[in-house]
């Protein structure tokens, strides 16, 4: 009886979730696909998770999320390429340099800007970021020091070397992680909201080769330094 209660509710529960007209916002839907700028909910990351594990619906909410170009995946060997290829332009309302990366990492970068930067630049500043600078994500290479490929070698992986607001207010972490002024914090405020939705997030208090740019990669253990 217990069994037959249960099966006769998941499938009710089942049919409220899949039903066109479903009452349920889109944001606690776990059928319905992430959206960028939905508010953050306990099933946001898993949703994360699921779009980045797939290409073509990355693609999708990327196109509604920001200026990307898909592009053919890139093959090179069993060590280096990229899956889900993508030009990314901009992510929200902040331009990149046009940089060729995966679909997962763009979509990361989305997340970031419309729940970390953005918020925190308004805070801080009253304004918002118009550009934020990067120097590359795709780069066939190993870890310096090791045998180990980098996840750049995949483009899962993205470094972050400043940000200009939108007033034109340069921020540079070389040039201003070291302050006490609302630079240092702005810097601050965004690597730790880079840790919701990365896997690992280096910056200059990891170790001195970090000292320039926030090493972003989509894959790890939550390092957040
Ligand atoms: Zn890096």
């Amino acid at each position: 009886m217990a069994l037959f209660l249960l099966v006769v509710l998941a499938f009710l529960g089942s049919a409220l979730l899949r039903h066109p007209d479903t009452p349920l916002p889109q944001r606690w839907n776990v059928f319905e696909p992430l959206a960028v700028s939905d508010p953050i909910t306990p099933i946001t990351s898993w949703k994360l998770d699921w779009a980045t594990s797939d290409p073509q619906m990355c693609v999708e909410i990327m196109q509604a999320a920001g200026r990307i170009s898909a592009m053919d995946d890139l093959v090179v060997d069993d060590n280096c390429g990229i899956e889900g290829r993508v030009t990314l332009r901009s992510v929200g309302t902040a331009a990149l340099d046009p940089l060729e990366t995966s679909c997962a990492t763009a979509l990361r970068m989305a997340m970031w800007e419309e729940h970390g930067i953005q918020p925190v630049a308004r805070d801080l500043f009253g304004t918002d970021v118009k550009i934020i600078r990067h120097i590359g994500s795709y780069n066939c290479r190993r870890i310096a020091g090791t045998d180990r490929m980098s996840t750049h070698s995949t483009a899962d992986a993205i470094d972050i070397s400043g940000f200009d607001l939108v007033d034109g207010t340069r921020i540079r972490l070389l040039k201003d992680w070291n302050g006490d002024d609302a630079k240092a914090q702005f810097l601050r405020e965004v690597r730790d909201t880079s840790c919701d939705w990365f896997g690992t997030s280096l910056g200059p208090d990891y170790n001195r080769a970090h000292a320039d740019h926030f090493h972003l990669q989509n894959r790890g253990w939550g390092t957040c330094r």
